[in-house]
């Protein structure tokens, strides 16, 4: 997975796409939302895994909704969310709180607990009304931590370190320019380099 600027805090968090053998994922650098970044990272996953290798299967009605139950499953196994939810109000203190230890955002939370049986359809309208009521419909209500991927960058280090390439060796082996690498990772990949630096 690689951070890239997509040029706008605005558009899709995330995307993903074969290339040849490789399955890149790439982070949107300028998601100001970390909560709505990682359902984004989780939907792309879910193509990933149900949908990348039965390209022949006609039986995908909507690809999209698939991706989305990925996410959602992903990031708030049923059973837990179930247990934390069934035993408290689902008022905005509770729900926040779950959101946080989960890491999700309060209304993808909701939502979830409305597919795994924790809050009844009424209920479910009830958090939604609440929610409109006070403005907070779409607001970021849980303090989620970014998580920068970092996979990419330790294996091109290690490439460089460890196995000697250079940043044209590398440049051909990822598939992305030069000046690309060093938009993505100015630290690995400064553009002024006076002095090889050794990790230790
Ligand atoms: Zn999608």
């Amino acid at each position: 997975m690689a951070p890239v600027k997509f040029g706008s805090t605005d558009i899709i968090a995330a995307y993903s796409r074969i290339r040849g053998q490789q399955r890149w994922f790439w982070a949107n650098t300028q998601a100001t939302d970390p909560a709505r970044l990682r359902f984004s990272l989780a939907h792309e996953l879910g193509h990933a895994v149900l949908h990348w290798e039965r390209i022949a299967d006609p039986v995908v009605v909507d690809a999209e909704t698939e991706a989305h139950h990925f996410a959602s499953a992903f990031l708030m196994p049923a059973d837990e969310i179930k247990r934390q939810l069934n035993r408290v109000t689902p008022n905005l203190a509770n729900l926040t709180r779950v959101a946080t230890q989960w890491q999700v955002s309060v209304q993808a939370l909701v939502m979830r607990a409305k597919q795994v049986g924790s809050l009844s359809a009424a209920e479910h309208a009830g958090v939604w009304r609440m929610l409109n009521a006070r403005g907070l419909a779409k607001a970021a209500l849980v303090d989620v931590h970014p998580e920068p991927p970092g996979v990419l960058a330790s294996l091109l280090a290690l490439h460089r370190e460890e196995h000697g390439h250079d940043d044209a060796a590398i440049a051909e082996m990822t598939g992305l320019p030069l000046a690309r690498l060093q938009d993505l990772m100015p630290s690995l990949f400064p553009i002024r380099q006076t002095r090889r630096l050794r990790a230790v």
